[in-house]
């Protein structure tokens, strides 16, 4: 049986990278070593890492004036480095409130400085994405703030704010790579690996070099991007066979056709889902506003929670797994990231079909 695997995070890792791993895992390219094994300051793994770094650069078209960083400690980190780097003398900064991830990283952030909460969807369960025109910014903010894909509420912008001269930074964890970006609207991107890259233990940070060096006192050497960017991502051990595996992903997509490629295939997978979950007759439901719909997570509850454990068990038994909503949702998610195969979204779909024929 073909097992398709629905986990928000860490998640389904594309089919012939793990193939190719395998391959390599004992003796990479004849080297008589694992890359788990090899010194991060040999030539080989050296390799490695700066052909990741060109093939992620290539594929987001990275302008030669941001560094890309490979650090550690999940987006969570980011959540006190970039105010840590980025407030460089402001007293305060502009945040985006959509869900679960924005408010960790809201509080995160008031450790650090005053934050202006410029628009909040709470009004409506974090359902939808505010109006970029109902937005209450401060122009003298030292960055605004904003996560383009809530994974846990399943809402996602599909337009980019326009923050003028303020720096915009993104938490882009699960869904870097799914879409084209034009990098230069950006001052600051960074994304957990383990959900449309590669393994959990790697953090990508895509940071304007302007931005870089002005770090509040006291912040240890570690959380100043500086140490890294100087560094080249070598100041200290770099989670290296996390990077050697996103490079192999970075590959792949090269193969396939880059990010736009990626895109068209997202839409025909989400369009599958949300036809599914709409034609339905109220069977299932999803919460979200139909223009702010997420095309990698999409949370869906069943019209009677009391079918919702036999929901998994038949979905599990057919090889679907992890569909499980998160705790503080319920229901259901899909998360359909990069490397989930349209097959496997097929599959979850005639599944749903049927489980509603029976049960509706
Ligand atoms: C998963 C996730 C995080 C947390 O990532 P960690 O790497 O576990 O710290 C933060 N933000 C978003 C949007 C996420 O999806």
């Amino acid at each position: 049986m073909t097992i398709y695997n629905f986990s928000a995070g860490p998640a389904v890792l594309p089919h012939e990278v793990l193939l190719q791993a395998r391959e390599e895992m004992l003796d990479w390219h004849g080297s008589g070593m694992s890359v788990m094994e090899m010194s991060h300051r040999g030539k080989e793994y050296m390799s490695i890492q700066a052909e990741a770094e060109k093939d992620l650069r290539e594929l987001l078209a990275i302008p030669a004036n941001y560094k890309v960083l490979f650090l550690q400690g999940g987006a969570s980190q980011q959540f006190a480095m970039v105010p840590m780097n980025l407030l460089r003398g402001k007293k305060s900064a502009d945040y985006v409130n959509t869900g679960e991830w924005s408010k960790k990283c809201i509080s995160e952030a008031k450790k650090f400085g005053a934050v202006n909460v410029v628009a909040t969807g709470a009004d409506k369960n974090f359902s939808y994405i505010p109006a970029f025109d109902t937005w209450q910014r401060d122009p003298n903010a030292a960055y605004l703030h904003y996560t383009p894909n809530e994974t846990i509420g399943g809402v996602e912008f599909n337009w980019v704010p326009d923050s003028g001269s303020v720096p915009l930074v993104a938490d882009m964890s699960s869904n870097i790579m799914s879409r084209p970006i034009d990098i230069s609207k950006y001052g600051l991107i960074y994304a957990g690996a383990q959900k449309n890259i590669g393994p959990a233990g790697l953090t990508i940070v895509i940071v304007r070099e302007d931005l870089i060096g002005e770090v509040l006192t006291g912040t240890p050497t570690m959380l100043d991007y500086k140490t890294h960017s100087e560094n080249d991502s070598m100041y200290n051990t770099p989670p290296t066979y996390g990077i050697y595996i996103a490079g192999l992903v970075f590959q792949m997509l090269k193969r396939k056709g880059g990010i736009a490629t990626m895109e068209k295939t997202n839409i025909t997978k989400a369009n599958l889902v949300y036809s599914a979950i709409d034609a339905s007759n109220g069977f299932y439901h999803c919460p979200v506003a139909t223009s702010d719909r997420s095309r990698m997570n999409i949370p869906f509850t069943l019209k009677d929670a009391a079918l919702d454990g036999d929901f998994l068990k038949q979905a599990d038994a057919r090889g679907l797994l992890q569909l499980k909503g998160h705790r503080s949702v319920g229901g259901m998610r899909a998360s359909i990231y990069n490397a989930m195969p349209l097959e496997g979204v097929q599959a979850l779909v005639n599944f749903m079909g049927e489980f509603s024929k029976l049960h509706g």
